[in-house]
């Protein structure tokens, strides 16, 4: 995080570039870089972000003129404050200079309930909530990707207020206590003379403003939480336990800070003909000790549909046959998995004195040709009994 590379050298321009220069060079390197482009490539991938997030500073011409005063700090919340979290685009959106250096010089100075996480100043934005849904699919749904309906209960902005808290037909009011700043400077006289410093007006809590009649629908929050029905694409091949994200659909922000994301976290419930492992599919299938010995062509279940397969001549039971590309497709990505197909010699049971005779004729006509295995334990019991 310390290292991060300086945004005009990411994109390769200069500090005078014109927003259509940049706008150029970031294409270029967004195309160069694109996960599409480059499958299964890291650095690509890194480089990629890395590309995105430079643009999206420099092509805000705000966001540009604090990152030319400040740098990295300027720009990012969590640059040199210790949160260590970032990464994520969309978290910079408006922070506030006078910020920076609070939290560079105000942290760590007891007394103040330090450590507190809480932002300063209580008009900087802050991000929506995540919320985390789980949706369980069957089998095929996840190995084919399908549509869900999925229910969140989210934080929207106030439609009645428009998000400002107060009631219909009045606006919040310029806090008289701050004059809208929402710090108050305290004089404060010690040994070593007086002392001026800036508090937060308590008044407004350091708003700036006051909501004098808060607005019913939301009592004075700006948002409220609606229950809301949201289609999904599930993406063909995810697994169990895996997670994808629909951006920005979670909790609207604070203070035009970007919404959260919803996080779905997928669960499959077990098959009864199909078995995964990753990507690839396992199917057990019985067979007859007739087809095992004399060969035959079997239907077998895939994820496509059914497939016919030829068992060959003498196979034994618990061979597992290889069904290349019917497998699962790679989340993301091209290509799928192979099928496995084990097939079982079913022994066959409730016998009528017709097929126990006819099987006992059969056996009269065996040799040792028929049962090599057979004939090389016997051949060994001997050797081991003499
Ligand atoms: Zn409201
Ligand atoms: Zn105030």
């Amino acid at each position: 995080m310390a290292d991060k590379r300086d945004y005009y050298d990411v994109l390769g321009v200069s500090k005078d570039a014109s927003a259509d220069d940049l706008k150029k060079a970031y294409r270029k390197l967004a195309k160069q870089y694109h996960p599409d482009m480059n499958p299964g490539d890291k650095t690509a991938e890194a480089k990629f972000k890395e590309v995105n997030e430079a643009y999206e500073v420099l092509s805000d011409s705000t966001k540009r003129q604090r990152y030319d005063q400040f740098g990295h700090a300027g720009v990012d919340p969590s640059y040199g404050a210790g949160a260590g979290a970032g990464g994520f685009g969309g978290g910079f959106g408006g922070f506030d200079v006078g910020d920076i250096f609070e939290s560079f010089f105000g942290g760590g100075f007891g007394g103040f309930g330090g450590g507190s996480s809480r932002p300063r100043n209580p008009n900087a934005p802050i991000r929506g909530n995540d919320i985390n849904v789980t949706v369980g699919l069957s089998f095929m749904e996840a190995a084919k990707g399908c549509k869900q309906q999925i229910t969140v209960q989210r934080l929207e902005k106030c439609e009645t207020c428009g998000g400002s808290g107060a009631k219909k037909g009045t606006s919040p009011e310029t806090c008289p206590e701050c004059g809208g700043t929402g710090q108050v400077k305290v004089q404060q006289r010690t040994p070593i003379g007086v002392i001026q410093t800036t508090r937060t007006c308590t008044k407004c809590s350091g708003k700036g403003k006051i909501v004098k009649e808060p607005c019913g629908d939301c009592r004075g929050m700006g948002r409220v939480r609606h229950t809301r029905t949201l289609e999904v694409s599930v993406p063909a091949g995810i697994d169990d336990g895996q997670t994808f994200v629909l951006r920005g659909q979670g909790d609207e922000g604070l203070n035009g800070g970007p919404s959260g994301d919803v996080n779905i976290m997928v669960t499959l419930r077990p098959d009864t003909l199909f078995e995964r492992d990753g990507f690839d599919v396992w199917c057990d299938i019985p067979i007859t000790f007739t087809q095992a010995v004399l060969g035959d062509e079997i239907v077998v279940p895939t994820i496509d549909g059914k497939v016919k397969y030829n068992v060959p001549e003498g196979t034994q039971s618990g061979t597992v046959f290889r069904l290349r590309n019917k497998g699962i497709p790679y989340v993301n990505g091209r290509g799928r998995g192979d099928q496995y197909v084990k097939v079982n010699i079913e022994v066959p049971r409730n016998l009528n004195a017709k097929q126990k005779d006819a099987l006992k004729k059969f056996e009269d006509l065996s040799s040792d040709r028929n049962y090599e295995k057979r004939k090389s334990f016997f051949d060994k019991l001997k050797d081991a009994m003499k």
